[in-house]
């Protein structure tokens, strides 16, 4: 079974993201960049079920500017086997990404995909569900749990109040949420190997899909500078100020 997994380029999660002064977008000059933290959950389940000879080869794809190279060695670090690169330099909405990588899934015709749950840069938590869509397969979205049994999966997911499990025919998608594994660090051995796995790059424009972004950013801001708090001295002054300041009770 091939599995292929996509892997996005973001800011880091331990960047404090700064709005641009024109208010355009969000500041990525000299900003640190590093694989999304649900699609490094999602290599790692690719990767455990190849090590569990469910699966025979991992390729990782991404979409987006030259610089995502980084990010693919990253994944062929942890272990992917290969990597494509779906190259543009213009803007990637999710309906675009999911369009380029169904144009992927065909060529490839991996019986498993697996994403992360959302990019932490644009929280849309679209694409996964797209792709699917686009490709007439079933989906779990928010995996916890992914067990393989011959030509079906199920998908244990975490919903409010407790587990579903679902079980769906193969080929299928997944999308990976926070307590499905933890992903291993890659050992500098590793990462000298990653270099030299096959890293393939293809044109957007090559895959011939409709690439251009549908939603026209508007405005972006900070969130308001919080006020400092003040101390009390009793729980009598306390009520007051939420009963006369706060009005709150
Ligand atoms: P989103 O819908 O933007 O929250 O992204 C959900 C998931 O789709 C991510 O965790 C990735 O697995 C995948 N994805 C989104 N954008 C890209 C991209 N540019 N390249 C590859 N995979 C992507």
């Amino acid at each position: 079974m091939k599995i292929l997994v996509p892997v996005k380029r973001v800011v880091d999660y331990n960047v404090k993201v700064r709005v641009k002064s024109d208010q355009s977008g969000v500041e990525l000059a000299g900003v640190k960049m590093s694989i999304n933290p649900f699609d490094e959950i999602a290599v790692e389940e690719a990767v455990r079920m190849r090590e569990a000879g469910v699966a025979t080869e991992v390729v990782v794809v991404s979409c987006g500017a030259s610089a995502s190279q980084e990010t693919l060695r990253s994944a062929l670090a942890m272990g992917a086997d290969r990597a494509i690169l779906a190259e543009t330099d213009v803007e990637l909405q999710p309906l675009a990404v999911a369009k380029l990588l169904k144009a992927v899934a065909e060529r490839e015709q991996p019986q498993m995909v697996i994403c992360g749950k959302q990019a932490i840069d644009d929280d849309a938590n679209q694409t996964g569900q797209m792709l699917a869509a686009l490709l007439g397969w079933a989906q779990a979205t928010f995996a916890s749990r992914v067990v393989v049994a011959g030509d079906k999966v199920n998908v244990t997911r975490e919903v409010d109040g407790g587990l579903e499990t679902l079980e769906l025919k193969l080929p299928a998608l997944v999308t990976a949420d926070l307590r499905l594994n933890e992903p291993r660090y890659a050992t500098l051995p590793n990462i000298m190997k990653a270099k030299k796995k096959p890293l393939d790059v293809v044109s957007a424009t090559e895959l011939g899909v409709d690439i251009a972004p549908r939603l026209r950013h508007v405005h972006h801001a900070e969130p308001a500078a919080r006020k400092g708090g003040v101390k009390v001295a009793d729980v009598a002054e306390l009520m007051s100020k939420l009963r006369d300041e706060a009005k709150v009770i």
